[in-house]
């Protein structure tokens, strides 16, 4: 499966903002954006007039980003998206924040969505029961996610019980018995990304 494997912090410098890419390391002093809010490399400091092409061109990448998809992993979620009934832009969201990867995330387990995705590939989660290791895996409404029984004693998965997040409304369950729930595909309002859908809509409708 192919994945970007270059220099995380970068990606937030590029776009101008802290995407939470690393974790814990995000939240601390550590963090590249806090020492350098600027864009990399030799011009980053420089030119700063953006067209109305780049700022849709930022939204999108900004978008795959944060969801840790490749430009093509992302062209094909955009075009299902678009077959969909409904709001393209709010479709897409929709079907991002859907993949298994983020689910995982969003129910506690992992720091960042590429450690959740990590998490999902070594085959450490059950959806209703089987057994599902494809980050992009779309789930829906009513699916039950829970930790492999084999998984549960260890050391990692313990600390995520120890650490719950709180859930979006869409999701309910508890880390600390190892299930969640998909209770509804999310509303536009439950994806709390910084990101403008419609921006990205505009890009791929040229
Ligand atoms: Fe982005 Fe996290 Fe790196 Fe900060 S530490 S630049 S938020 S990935």
């Amino acid at each position: 499966m192919a994945r970007y494997t270059g220099a995380v912090c970068r990606l937030c410098r590029r776009e101008g903002m802290k995407l939470f890419l690393k974790g814990d390391r995000c939240y601390g002093g550590k963090c590249a954006f806090e020492r350098r809010s600027y864009a990399p490399g030799q011009h980053g400091q420089g030119r700063k007039k953006i067209s109305d092409y780049g700022v849709q061109l930022r939204e999108k990448q900004k978008a795959k980003r944060i969801y840790g998809l490749l430009e093509n992993q992302f062209r094909r979620t955009y075009d299902r998206a678009e077959k969909l009934r409904g709001i393209t832009g709010e479709n897409l969201l929709k079907l991002l924040e859907m993949r298994l990867d983020n689910v995982v995330f969003r129910l506690g387990y992992g720091n960042s969505r590429t450690e959740a995705r990590q998490l999902v590939t070594h085959g450490h989660f059950l959806v209703n029961g089987k057994k599902v290791d494809i980050p992009s895996y779309s789930v829906k409404a009513g699916d039950v996610i829970t930790v492999r029984e084999k998984s549960r004693a260890s050391e990692l998965f313990k600390t995520f019980a120890e650490n719950p997040k709180s859930l979006p409304k869409w999701l309910s369950g508890d880390v600390a018995t190892f299930t969640g729930k998909v209770e509804a595909i999310p509303a536009r309002e439950d994806i709390d990304v910084p990101v403008n859908e419609t921006l990205i809509v505009e890009l791929y409708s040229k």
